[in-house]
């Protein structure tokens, strides 16, 4: 098989990233963005946004002086740097899983997290490499593997399954230029520059990816980022490395050699990248895990595995399964003794136990300590096992609890009674601890599943809540002008075809007035673009005080206004316009090196003068723009009513 990236890009399979962070790609390729723009895109999504000023606070000069807010981390970070991370961040939240499952799309990215903060660390350590930039590069550079994964589900399983030792990175690319022509390395590439990434960025991560680290024709930026790709990339390996980890450590310690960094300062860097890891994977939700222990016999690459690596991931191991397993149990018994034995039993086992000697007791226990299981005898005096039972069952709270009662017997008619009153599972008197045991543990996944189901909802429930707050922010985006604030273009049309139809039913007919600057370029060409926008402000301002409440005052073009009337003759639009223009004329302006004043020339049409609808009377006001302009400037002028044949 041969791929064909235009033929790929066309079929529209590649990954892509979703909402927001095609929102900023498209800002950004566009010549004329402006950082409040990217900023109010950013904000509209606000996971993305924490996490960019997360990023921002995680150089140096953050530790003195914390960002808080998105306009100072889009200041700090760049529009580059912003743009890939948005991108990246994005990514991972919409290619967690796919179709192939040769492919653990989870620690792809739990991976490129690695191999990022590593990246970062690095650059921040050795400061050959924007450490931003780095973290950036560190993220996406694998993108080529999950898109070739992704759109060849199939051929890329075959791959993984015929090359157990993929990790090793020549094996791959011959593997892979056996399979489809080309390499990850290309896919990167092609994905990253059609992205619109600096070509130096992409340069390096087809080096990384191809293995390619001191070569003489690189640029030293370029040698940088490379250099530090690939020692974050080798914390990235210990990071993500599954049992025996001497290999690891020994080859991480010969890369930072190569750049002059000894064992122990490659030890500590190392440790701060996977405590960061840790943390960006909790912000994320990808999985991550400790570093393995480092041991100093394994920079002796020749002793193969050493027996102190493996005790510990052992005891780590059995320390966390007890861990799982340790549970809060309450247990409920009148006899002294029994309660004694069963807590004894649990207890061994690693669970927490409460006790209660009566019903009262653990029902009180029960509302307050809220435990996932419940051991309780059956007869007690007083609030008996099933009174407790039915007690609890009647509050929120009880009914999510997994309870076990103690029975004297197995009668099939008191079995059936019990469970009528809501037990979950019942073990008979004098009980066997094993099995008693064995029924907690059930009891157990179920609490668990219980709380998984919960908290699924509760996260539901907060992505309902971001997702209509992003609506909203994106509805009101979509309708304002970032520059003035005012309504844009969008809106002007919207309101106007309202009033349109609404004009039959309204006393008055509706107008419009039709507004442009004066020689708007002049104030560019000799104060700067900056100026230009400051100007374009202020005028906002004037206009916004002119109009009335029933009015739209909107920015439709660069230095083009609209003002609807939705009850208005031609001979009251035309007083609004009057107004207008003597309140620019005679505000002084002074921002961003301009001082002075401007005019503008406005053009009045009415919906009296034409049935055609409004595109036609937004002709008509425009036409009388442009002989206003024709007549001096500074002057308005009513549309001529158009004579029908
Ligand atoms: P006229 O009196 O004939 O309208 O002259 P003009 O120079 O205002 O007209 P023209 O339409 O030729 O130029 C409008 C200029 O407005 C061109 C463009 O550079 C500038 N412009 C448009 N949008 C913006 C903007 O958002 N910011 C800035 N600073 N300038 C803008
Ligand atoms: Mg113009
Ligand atoms: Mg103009």
């Amino acid at each position: 098989m041969r791929i064909d990236f235009e033929e790929l890009k066309i079929s529209g399979k590649l990954p892509s990233p979703p909402g927001v962070g095609m929102a900023i790609l498209r800002l950004t390729q566009k010549e004329d963005y402006c950082i409040a723009e990217i900023a109010e895109a950013i904000q509209a999504d606000p996971a993305l946004a924490g996490r960019v000023i997360k990023l921002a606070n995680s150089s140096k000069a953050a530790t003195v002086n914390p960002i808080v807010s998105i306009e100072e981390a889009v200041k700090r970070l760049g529009v580059r740097t912003l743009k890939a991370i948005a991108l990246g961040f994005s990514l991972i939240s919409s290619y967690r899983e796919g179709v192939c499952t040769a492919f653990d799309f989870e620690m792809f990215w739990s991976e490129s997290l690695a191999r990022a903060v590593g990246a970062q660390a690095v650059a921040n350590h050795q400061q050959f490499a924007d450490p931003a930039e780095a973290y950036c590069c560190g993220l996406l550079a694998g993108v080529g593997r999950l898109a070739l994964a992704w759109v060849y589900p199939d051929e890329y399983a075959a791959i993984l399954d015929k090359n157990p030792d993929l990790g090793d990175l020549d094996t791959r690319l011959r593997a892979e230029s056996e399979a489809f022509g080309l390499t990850n390395a290309d896919v990167s590439e092609f994905m990253l520059a059609d992205w619109g990434f600096p070509a130096e960025h992409v340069g390096a991560i087809g080096d990384f990816c191809r293995g390619r680290e001191d070569e003489s024709e690189m640029t030293p930026a370029r040698r940088g980022l490379v250099s530090a790709l690939s020692l974050g990339q080798a914390i990235a390996d210990l990071c993500v490395q599954d049992g025996e980890a001497s290999d690891a450590w020994a080859r991480l310690i010969a890369a930072a050699d190569g750049i002059g960094v000894d064992a122990e300062g490659i030890r500590s860097l190392a440790s701060d990248v996977a405590s960061s890891w840790a943390d960006w994977g909790a912000v994320l939700s990808l999985p991550t895990r400790s570093l393995p222990v480092f041991s100093p016999s394994s920079t002796a690459k020749a002793e193969g595995a050493t027996s102190g690596d493996r005790a510990t991931s052992e005891d780590a191991a059995i320390t966390q399964a007890t861990a799982r397993e340790k549970c809060r149990v309450l247990a409920v018994d009148d006899e002294r003794l029994s309660l004694k034995l069963i807590r004894h039993h649990l207890e061994k086992a690693g669970h927490e136990v409460l006790v209660a000697s009566s019903g009262d007791q653990a029902l009180e226990i029960a509302m307050q300590e809220d435990p996932p299981i419940i051991v309780t005898d059956w007869r007690m005096p007083g609030m008996d096992g099933l009174d407790l039972v039915r007690m609890l069952r009647r509050y929120e709270r009880g009914r999510a609890t997994y309870i076990i009662l103690l029975t004297g017997s197995d009668d099939e008619e008191q079995v059936v009674e019990a469970f009528d009153a809501g037990i979950d599972d019942y073990v008979t008197k004098p009980f066997n601890p094993r099995v008693l045991l064995a029924r907690v543990g059930a009891g157990e996944r179920v609490a668990h599943l219980q709380e998984q189901v919960a908290e699924d909802k509760r996260t539901q429930q907060r992505q309902m809540k971001e997702l209509a707050i992003l609506n909203r922010k994106l509805k009101k985006a979509s309708i304002t002008d970032a520059l003035t604030g005012l309504p844009n273009r969008r809106y002007a049309m919207e309101r106007m075809q309202e009033a349109w139809s609404g004009r039959e039913r309204l006393p008055k007919p509706m107008a419009l007035v039709m507004i442009d600057i004066d020689h708007f370029k002049q104030v560019n060409d000799q104060f700067g673009h900056a100026a230009g926008d400051a100007v374009l402000q202020k005028v906002a301002e004037v206009f916004r005080e002119q109009v009335r409440n029933d009015e739209s005052i909107c920015r439709i073009g660069g230095e083009e206004f609209l003002v609807i009337l939705p009850q208005a003759t031609l001979e009251d639009a035309a007083k609004c316009a009057e107004r207008i223009r003597t309140a620019v004329a005679s505000a002084k302006i002074d921002a961003e090196g301009f001082r002075g004043r401007v005019t503008v020339s406005l053009g009045v049409a009415s919906s009296e003068q034409t049935d055609q609808g409004v595109e036609h009377l937004l002709n008509l006001s425009d036409a009388a723009v442009y002989r206003a302009k024709a007549e001096g400037r500074n002057r308005v002028v009513l549309a001529d009513t158009p004579v029908h044949t």
